[in-house]
């Protein structure tokens, strides 16, 4: 019982993700047409918030790139762990992302309570479902399926049965493979998190790994961060393994990985954001706490890392 209320708390933290998404949507900070079909309720978060979410769609999305845009013999999938209601799917199918014909598959796993929202949100929405070729409903009507897009209902601490699904779509372990985990194997005790990267490595000829998620949860700001959450009953049970940007890195190359980097969030704001976009942020909203906003930001890291031939050079750095 204990477990399951805990679950319950962990797959809460979707919905306040995507209210967040929502509201720097809904002020400018980027354009997302599909965030709003899954927000019942839009909340306008604070300034700091809204941009923490736009470096985090901006850093991630631009790895994103930068492994569609890899020059490879096969063509690419994409496997998104956690992935609650992410668009990511959709933008890229209505366009927003350019030639995306390299991708053959988009898989994205979530516990089942999660994927059946999501799947009752696509069908209700003619904005989504037409995107979709050949939706087909499996597993007892939890899952969905289609030509290129596989959304799997799951518990990521039970990794061998997700590998039973991903291979029942048609997951090719000889594919060059972007994994994307976007808070949360945060989330997961070391041991399964490690399990999860593991089996890339092992089992993936070319992949690459791109993870955001809380950092540095001992100083004063990261204890306050850390108590807010529990006092809401959410645990990071992985931040004390990997508090620390090294230690982000070291995680990975302790697993086989060849290559990993790290970076905080005030890093990406002061070194690979255009300074054009930070003054358009200044215009969408006056962002007057910035003390707070360094501490905040320095609590958030995006890392990745790669195990690959094609990848090596390419993915070095957010660009
Ligand atoms: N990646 C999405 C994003 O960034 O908007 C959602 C992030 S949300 C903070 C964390 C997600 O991870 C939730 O949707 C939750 O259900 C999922 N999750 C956490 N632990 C999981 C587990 N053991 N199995 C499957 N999904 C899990």
């Amino acid at each position: 019982h204990d477990n399951t209320s805990q679950d319950e708390v962990i797959r809460g933290t979707n919905d306040d993700a995507t209210v967040s998404r929502l509201s720097a949507v809904n002020l400018g900070y980027f354009k997302d047409p599909f965030v709003q079909f899954f927000v019942k309720r839009p909340i306008r978060r604070s300034p700091i918030i809204n941009r923490g979410s736009y470096i985090r769609n901006y850093a991630l999305d631009n790895l994103v790139r930068q492994f569609l845009n890899l020059d490879t013999p096969k063509k690419k999938q994409i496997i998104s762990l956690g992935a609650g209601f992410d668009t990511r799917y959709f933008l890229m199918k209505s366009g927003q992302w350019g030639d995306c014909s390299q991708l053959s598959k988009y898989f994205e796993v979530d516990f089942p309570e999660v994927v059946v929202k999501k799947a009752m949100t696509i069908k209700r929405r003619a904005q989504l479902y037409e995107l979709i070729q050949n939706v087909r409903i499996e597993k007892g009507g939890i899952e969905l399926a289609s030509d290129d897009y596989f959304l799997l209902g799951g518990d990521l601490r039970e990794w061998s049965e997700i590998v039973q699904r991903l291979v029942h779509y048609g997951f090719d372990s000889t594919a060059p493979t972007l994994v994307i985990s976007e808070c949360v194997l945060i989330y997961l005790e070391p041991e399964h998190s490690n399990m999860i990267l593991n089996w890339m490595t092992q089992e993936l000829t070319d992949c690459m790994f791109v993870l955001y998620e809380q950092i540095r949860p001992t100083d004063s700001f990261g204890k306050v961060m850390i108590r807010n959450l529990q006092s809401r009953r959410i645990e990071l049970k992985g931040i004390h393994a990997y508090p620390e940007l090294e230690d982000q890195e070291t995680r990975f190359i302790r697993l086989g990985w060849d290559g990993a980097k790290a970076v905080d969030t005030n890093t990406i704001h002061d070194q690979y954001l255009d300074r054009s976009d930070i003054s358009r942020m200044a215009r969408l909203e006056i962002l007057d706490e910035l003390e707070e906003w360094h501490l905040l930001a320095g609590h958030y890291c995006v890392a990745w890392a790669y195990k690959s031939i094609t990848a090596k050079d390419k993915f070095a750095s957010i660009q």
